[in-house]
Formats: C-alpha cells, sequence, structure tokens
C-alpha cells in the first residue's frame, strides 16, 4: 500500500478542527456534511478502499475501521455516511475477491466495478447504500424492492427508510429481488434517475447530518452496467462474510472516544466555552471517568479483534464474538455518553458544548441493522446451546 494506515488516520486526525467545527453547523441545520466530503475526495479518502489496481489506496476493512473511528471522534454523522460509501467498496472489492463466482461472472464484476471504482477515484462518486425497508432485520431476507428487467437494465420500484445521503449520494445502492425469484440483486440505483425521489421531513434526536430520509423508486431505470455483484453473491457475502455488518461499529466508537477527549477537556478545565475551572480532584468524577475509560477500552478491544481476526465463513462461535463487539460497542456508546453527562454536570446539556450532541448521537448505535443490539443479544442467548 503506497499510504498506509497511519497516513490515512493522521490525514483525518489533521480535519480535526474542522470536522469539530462543522459537526455543530451540520447537527443544527440536520444537513449533510458536503464540506467534510469534499476534503474527503480531495485527500482521495473516498477512494481508500478502492483497490490499488484501480487507482486507490487499497485500505483493507481493518484499516478502514481506524480511519472510521478517527472520523466518529470529531463527528459522528459524518462518519455513519462515509461508512455507507465504503460499505459499497468493500463489499465489491475486498470481499468479492474472496467470494466464489464463476468465471464469467468474474469476468463481468472485474468489469463493472473497474467502472465503478473509476467513477469514485476520478469523478469523486459517492455510493450510498439504503437496505433497510422495516420489513425484516435479516440481510438476505424480506426485501419489497422490486426489479422488472428491460432491456439493457430494470426498472427499479421500492421505498427504503433512514436511506443516509439523501439528496448527497451518486448512487442509492439497493438490495432487491426480480418478480418470482429469491435471489438477492445488489443495484446501484443512479440518483438522477427518473422516478427517483427522497421524501419525508428530517428532524430526528441524533445523527442529524447522516440526511436519512425515504428514498421512492417508482420504476426507475438501472443500466444493467450498475449490478455492482452478480446475482446472489450478496447472499453469499452476507452469508460468508458477515463481518462487514461491523462497519458501523467504528463511527460510534470513534464518537465514544470523542466523548472521553471532551469530557477530559472538561475535567482538566481546558473545554473551551467551559464555564468553571477544572473538576478532576472530585472522587465521584474519578470515578464516573475511570468506568468511561474501562466501557471504551472493552469496546475498542473487541471490535479490533473481531474485525483482525475476521475470516469467511465463520462458525457461531466466531459469530459470538462479532455479536458481542456489536453489542458492546452500541450499547457502551450510549452508556459512556450518558455517564459523560452525570460527570460534566449541569454544563454538558449546553448546547455550545458538544456533549449534548455526542449523547443524542450515541444513542441511536443500538438500532443499526442487522446487527442491533437486539438482535446481537437474541442470538447471543441462544448461540451454541442448540448446535
Ligand atoms: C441515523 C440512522 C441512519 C441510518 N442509515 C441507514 C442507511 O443508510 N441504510 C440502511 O439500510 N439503514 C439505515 N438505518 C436504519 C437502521 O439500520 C434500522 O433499519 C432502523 O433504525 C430500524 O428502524 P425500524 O423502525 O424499522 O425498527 P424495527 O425494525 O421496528 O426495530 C425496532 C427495534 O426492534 C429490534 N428488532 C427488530 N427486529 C428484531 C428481531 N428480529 N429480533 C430482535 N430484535 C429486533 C431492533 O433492533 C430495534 O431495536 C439508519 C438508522 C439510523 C438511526
Amino acid at each position: 500500500m503506497t499510504v498506509d494506515r497511519s497516513e490515512l488516520v493522521s490525514r483525518v486526525r489533521a480535519m480535526a478542527p474542522v470536522l469539530t467545527e462543522r459537526a455543530v453547523r451540520y447537527d443544527r441545520e440536520a444537513s449533510f456534511p458536503f464540506e467534510n466530503f469534499a476534503d474527503f475526495r480531495r485527500l482521495g479518502l473516498l477512494a481508500m478502499c478502492v483497490p490499488e489496481r484501480y487507482g486507490g489506496f487499497g485500505a483493507s476493512y481493518a484499516d478502514y475501521v481506524r480511519v472510521s473511528e478517527e472520523v466518529g471522534r470529531y463527528c459522528g454523522a459524518t462518519a455513519l455516511t462515509f461508512n455507507m460509501h465504503n460499505a459499497t467498496m468493500l463489499w465489491c472489492g475486498e470481499v468479492a475477491d474472496a467470494l466464489t463466482m464463476s468465471t464469467g461472472e468474474r469476468q463481468t464484476h472485474e468489469h463493472i466495478r473497474a467502472e465503478m471504482f473509476r467513477g469514485v477515484v476520478e469523478d469523486g462518486c459517492i455510493h450510498s447504500q439504503p437496505f433497510s425497508e422495516g420489513l425484516a432485520p435479516g440481510a438476505t431476507a424480506g426485501v419489497a424492492t422490486r426489479a422488472r428487467p428491460v432491456d439493457g437494465g430494470w426498472r427499479v420500484t421500492g421505498r427504503k427508510i433512514f436511506a443516509s445521503l439523501s439528496g448527497a449520494a451518486n448512487f442509492y445502492n439497493v438490495i432487491c429481488q426480480q418478480p418470482g425469484d429469491d435471489t438477492i440483486r445488489f443495484l446501484g440505483v443512479p440518483a438522477d434517475a427518473e422516478g427517483v425521489s427522497c421524501v419525508d421531513d428530517w428532524d430526528p434526536l441524533g445523527m442529524r447530518g447522516t440526511v436519512s430520509r425515504t428514498l421512492l423508486m417508482d420504476d426507475a431505470f438501472v443500466p444493467s452496467s450498475n449490478e455492482w455483484l452478480p446475482a446472489g453473491v450478496y447472499n453469499q457475502a452476507a452469508e460468508r462474510y458477515p463481518w462487514l455488518f461491523l462497519s458501523l461499529c467504528p463511527s460510534y466508537l470513534g464518537l465514544t472516544g470523542g466523548v472521553l477527549d471532551v469530557t477530559r477537556a472538561y475535567l482538566r478545565g481546558e473545554l473551551p466555552g467551559q464555564a468553571a475551572g477544572a473538576r478532576r480532584d472530585h472522587p465521584m468524577k474519578q470515578i464516573g471517568w475511570g468506568q468511561m475509560q474501562l466501557r471504551h477500552q472493552q469496546a475498542r478491544a473487541l471490535l479490533y479483534r473481531a474485525i483482525d481476526e475476521a475470516t469467511l465463513d465463520p462458525s457461531e462461535s466466531d459469530l459470538v464474538l462479532g455479536w458481542s463487539a456489536a453489542y458492546t460497542v452500541m450499547e457502551h456508546a450510549a452508556e459512556v455518553a450518558s455517564t459523560a453527562i452525570r460527570v460534566c454536570g449541569g454544563q454538558a446539556m449546553l448546547k455550545h458544548l458538544p456533549l449534548e450532541r455526542m449523547y443524542r448521537d450515541a444513542r441511536l448505535g443500538s438500532l443499526m441493522l442487522p446487527w442491533s443490539a437486539e438482535v446481537c443479544m437474541e442470538r447471543l442467548s441462544k448461540a451454541r446451546l442448540y448446535d
């Protein structure tokens, strides 16, 4: 890799002041972080997970996790949207390389992804992944969006809820099915295709910069060259490499780290805009701070281990690690943010300090499907008892 992991993380760290400053406005306006994405584009970060032979930095999933975590430290909503883009790059890059395809499928896929990656590297295209329909938490079941085959491609009709990057992405990458066929297809719906619209208000509790409105597709034309994975390969990916469902976690792990940064500054009396001086001598605050550090370290250790040890075709015992990591990162994010409010006291609720926003953002991690906290706990509760 010409640009290594630490250089990628450093590029994000160098953006810390602007990411931190802009996060306030994106949250207040519930607006998309366009400026951050322009900077990512300029720094090559939109193409970080594009394989080197296609002009990207060839960052691995494990590299991505560290970079995403760093983004989340300064702006959770930017990290979450950055994830949707990079998840597509990883499904179609590193993960697709590890999966089984026929020679014909492999050739077609190479041809298609070469153009998709070119669009990211040269044109700075942004991809999103609106999968959720509100029907079922499974990644490979319960899809109501239909792709009707027509000359040169498909006509796609359906509705996706919580479509992050609404109005900002160039492609809405959806999972859908052809009528009468159970196979999941992974298609890139061009944002400017006729019949595509983003509806519903967006004035949520947190993660406001994700702009996750409802996406409607009404007979929208999708060319065959936008089938990002051969038919059925998404099912294979979800079953053989479900580790990518953890890709949302580093956003929230980073957010947890950001909460620690703010709390530490507060306790030391160094937080810009802080009304009072240092508070670190108070024993109860010290205990709260200790608990926050513990929760953060537990979450990080589990997530790093799950990603660094991820292999194709995990056993149920392997997945226990993945579900534990997802549960821990997401639940600890909310818990740490809540403790931070207690430790930092009344000032924490003031809008001119960042904790209030981080607290709202952190609450939402455990809702993220397909590996939401409830889903993970349900699976953990049964795992290894019935095999
Ligand atoms: C800020 C934000 C951004 C998002 N961005 C995207 C995006 O870009 N793309 C995308 O595809 N989705 C996105 N989502 C959607 C997210 O992944 C979930 O699909 C969504 O929050 C679920 O909402 P729901 O109303 O359908 O909840 P429900 O599915 O009704 O779930 C409600 C609760 O029940 C639990 N639950 C549901 N089913 C089960 C089950 N079978 N077993 C155990 N527990 C279960 C859930 O974990 C949840 O806690 C986003 C969500 C948020 C909050």
